[in-house]
């Protein structure tokens, strides 16, 4: 049996090749870190949740018509996707003030802002994803006007959608971090939401008590990580009710 090829490996997740052109498996690692690698551990399980949240996210939106590149779960730790070329940029969507935003500006973690705001990281580990304005994008090419005003609008799409799932299971939606890859079809350039949907990339705060579902868990050693993430999962219904005693077990 040949062995598959590896494309690229990050901290959390590896890209091998796909089965058709134009496709890739996305790996799911256990492996966490924080504080742009600074803190590292690996979490038995957390690949498996990731895969299959980012599934469940990446389906919906796929379904109201914001295009990703989810294709299917292959299983517990894989995903085919589409292939695509990565922006260099974390395109960061706030409702609340809560980590950088909080800390820069002096604002108490929570506060509501005035309306949900976007913001752009360039994708740099060596440089930490420094935070950069729209203008450093276009001068220095990362991105178009015409590619920022799409991206936007697919940030804030997202954005709904993500709040109105969570809120349905009593979880309000603080943040998050989406990646955008560019498809190709013939001349015609496409944005699509590419990379991850999870806990990992978002802040979820349990609506009544606060409660932090999310990688600030881990970040802020806070418990444990996969109870955390299992908890979304099984409020979204992709795990059983009463987990039994051993592992967490995931509905298909
Ligand atoms: O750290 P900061 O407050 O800027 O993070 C904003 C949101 O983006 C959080 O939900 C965080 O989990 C996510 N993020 C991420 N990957 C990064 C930086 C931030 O997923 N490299």
């Amino acid at each position: 049996m040949a062995r598959r090829k590896k494309i690229y490996e990050g901290k959390a997740k590896i890209l091998y090749e796909g089965p058709e052109p134009g496709t890739l498996v996305q790996y799911f690692k256990d492996d966490a870190t924080a504080f742009n690698a600074e803190k590292k551990a690996t979490i038995e399980g957390k690949g498996v949740l990731n895969n299959r949240l980012s599934e469940f996210f990446m389906n919906g939106l796929n379904a109201i018509g914001v295009p990703t590149h989810f294709i299917r779960r292959i299983n517990m730790r894989e995903q085919l996707i589409r292939a695509v070329e990565i922006v260099p940029l974390e395109v960061i969507v706030r409702n609340y003030a809560a980590g950088s935003m909080a800390k820069r500006l002096g604002l108490e973690e929570g506060t509501q802002l005035p309306r949900p705001i976007v913001e752009f990281s360039y994708k740099n580990d060596d440089l930490g994803d420094p935070l950069v304005p729209e203008e450093y994008i276009i001068a220095f090419g990362w991105a178009s006007q015409q590619d920022l005003d799409d991206i936007v609008a697919l940030a804030l799409r997202v954005n709904d959608f993500l709040s109105g799932v969570m809120m349905g299971v009593g979880i309000r939606l603080v943040d998050f971090k989406i990646e955008i890859g560019r498809i190709w079809d013939g001349d015609y350039m496409r944005l699509i939401v590419a990379d991850e949907i999870s806990p990992d990339s978002c802040r979820l705060w349990d609506i009544e008590t606060g409660q932090k579902l999310d990688k600030d868990v881990f970040r802020r050693d806070l418990g444990s990580l996969t109870d955390a993430y299992s908890e979304v999962a099984r409020r979204l219904g992709l795990m059983p009710a009463q987990p039994g005693p051993s592992k967490p077990t995931l509905i298909n």
